[in-house]
């Protein structure tokens, strides 16, 4: 039995065998299978060759009349190689002899060769060693591809392990069979992470180098509340983590007898709750947990469900839906945050070197305008069935803003020639996520009806953190008092220029944090559908007074740690029921 501790991201607790998938562009772990597997890896190691060697017969009739040379050489290279019956005759041997994984055994095969070819004094042989990487990483991609395929088919529950996974394949997960996600990479808001909470599945991510010592059918148990993985645990630790999941249900179910009460303090302040989510069918949770309404619909993943761009009717389509299940309840629909970590790099020919500070959010829809148009069409349209907000992610400086706001203003004298109805005063906000917009949210306030902190990535940009980069996790830190003075400055500005502000990142769910940010002014918090009913819990056990009395004294720290003993601290009475205000 292993244990290893990382960052819980979302609560819960899974015990079930382990589905691994590797990364390819990662060193492949030595892994060892059961003897039982040992015929299906070799069944996959002829497969990925087949398709290995149909892709680059493909890629070379696609290029038959290239005339550079160069590329000539390297699909000739790459065929030689994957024709070659000694070498899948090598791979096999390892794979039967010594039980290595398919791509194991791929990988020491091909480094071996690598090697070899690096050692020769020819300089045209030794720089074949490229080659030999490109191979490796061909057949690894088809192994992997193929098991990723595989969870598409399940039969029975497992817990994924992995190097890392995108937001993309975490959301196309099936719910029913995956019931755990366990990263050796991530950090609590890479949104991944997010993904994970919206679908209520345990995870722990930033688990270093878990997935190397884990074989596909380990037993596993994934405790998100406590950010532990157990590998292979004993009798005795599986008997005592099922009774503790027991009791983790049991508390839902009492939190979730909450959903019917309101969201009011203790001296009558009601606060609006609200949800976060990525596809209309959330909101249900939404509704389920208590939710008001939904504060912040991501609407980027509409990117994963069609193949190509969504069309504007897509987007209509979406909204319609949303709006179908949330009634009479305000829906804000921010306009697609493109980039970063979502979608645009896997896409793109050439990644960007330093995608969170580049052409992402709304820089990326200023870009694409027509794309932008079909969206803000769609929003528009909507708004005249249900109670809609437009959003607009990362602004950065009135210029942007003004300019989004032209392209919304096109937009609707468009509609209005076509007779098509919208709602006039849709209100139009934007989310305050950088300290340069924290920094103007006066002038900001001027011109939009709402801001939404987007506190995910306002941490990153301010403190200069990756997000989703687990080496620098431990300084991703909400409670740095340059972060509370921000929120709490931009809360100033909204109540000056008196229009609405909420957050909704990552923040917002955190219950021991729920009472600093009501200190702090806030009255509209929007969450993960999950997190809603705990944080209500919170609510109703305070009063304003207190949050306020709260708020002034950790603004006054200089030190996060002081802020998160004391908040901790009074958390605990909280929970107690021993708080004397
Ligand atoms: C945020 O940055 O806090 C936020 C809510 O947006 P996202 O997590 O989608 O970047
Ligand atoms: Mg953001």
């Amino acid at each position: 039995m292993e244990i290893y501790k990382g960052i819980g991201v979302s609560q819960g607790v899974s015990i079930y065998r382990a589905a691994v998938i590797d990364a390819e562009d990662y060193r492949i772990p030595k892994r060892v299978v059961p003897k039982r597997e040992i015929a299906n890896e070799v069944k996959r190691l002829r497969k990925a060759f087949l398709d290995a060697t149909q892709e680059m017969n493909t890629l070379q009739s696609s290029q038959a009349d290239a005339s550079d040379g160069h590329i000539k050489d390297i699909f000739a290279v790459h065929l030689h190689f994957l024709r070659d019956r000694t070498l899948r005759k090598n791979i096999t041997d390892i794979i039967s002899e010594k039980q290595y994984s398919a791509e194991y055994a791929v990988s020491v095969v091909m480094r071996d060769i690598a090697r070899h070819f690096n050692h020769t004094p020819d300089r045209y042989i030794s720089e074949r060693a490229n080659d030999i990487f490109d191979i490796e990483k061909r057949i690894v991609r088809h192994l992997i591809g193929d098991k990723r395929e595989d969870l598409k088919h399940l039969t029975a529950p497992v817990v994924v392990i992995a190097r890392d996974l995108t937001p993309t394949e975490t959301a196309s997960f099936d719910k029913t069979y995956i019931k755990g996600l366990a990263t050796d990479a991530g950090g609590r808001t890479s949104h991944t992470a997010i993904v994970a909470r919206s679908m209520g599945i345990p995870a722990v991510v930033a688990l270093g180098d878990l997935s190397q010592h884990v074989t596909q059918g380990d037993m596993i148990i994934v405790d998100g509340n406590r950010g532990t993985v157990i590998v292979d645990p004993d009798e005795e630790t599986i008997k005592e983590y099922r009774s503790y999941a027991a009791e983790f249900l049991n508390n839902e179910i009492l939190l979730n007898e909450l959903a019917e009460l309101p969201a009011v303090t203790t001296d009558f302040e009601p606060i609006e709750l609200l949800g976060n989510i990525e596809f209309p069918e959330e909101s249900t949770m939404v509704l389920q947990r208590g939710g008001d309404g939904v504060g912040l619909y991501r609407t980027e993943f509409l990117f994963l469900d069609v193949s190509e761009e969504p069309s504007e009717e897509d987007h209509f389509n979406a909204y319609m839906k949303a709006i179908e299940l949330m009634g009479n309840r305000s829906i804000t629909i921010r306009t697609v945050d493109l980039g970063a970590d979502k979608f645009t790099q896997a896409r793109s020919g050439e990644p960007e070197r330093n995608p969170f500070l580049g052409l992402r959010s709304i820089r990326y829809c200023l870009q694409h305008v027509p794309m932008f148009k079909a969206q803000l069409r769609a929003i528009l349209r909507a708004s005249a069935f249900g109670k809609v907000k437009m959003m607009f992610p990362l602004i950065t400086s009135m210029v942007e803003l003004r300019q989004a706001k032209w392209i919304v203003a096109d937009v609707k004298e468009d509609l209005e020639e076509q007779g098509i109805a919208f709602d006039e005063n849709m209100p139009v906000g934007i989310m305050i996520e950088t300290p340069a917009s924290a920094l103007i949210a006066d002038d900001l306030a001027q011109e939009v009806d709402f801001f939404s902190i987007g506190t995910n990535d306002l941490i990153q940009y301010t403190l200069a953190v990756d997000r989703v980069n687990e080496r620098v996790a431990s300084l991703y830190n909400p409670m740095h008092p340059a972060v509370l003075q921000l929120l709490s400055s931009v809360a100033k500005s909204a109540k000056r220029a008196k229009i609405d502000v909420s957050i909704c990142g990552e923040m917002a769910s955190e219950p021991e944090v729920t009472p600093l940010l009501l200190g702090m002014g806030f009255r509209t918090l929007s969450l993960a559908p999950p997190m809603i009913p705990e944080v209500k819990k919170v609510i109703r056990s305070v009063s304003v007074e207190y949050c306020r009395r709260m708020a002034r004294k950790v603004l006054a720290f200089d030190t996060e740690s002081q802020t998160v003993n004391f908040i901790r601290e009074e958390f605990r009475k909280i929970n107690e029921g021993k708080l004397t205000e």
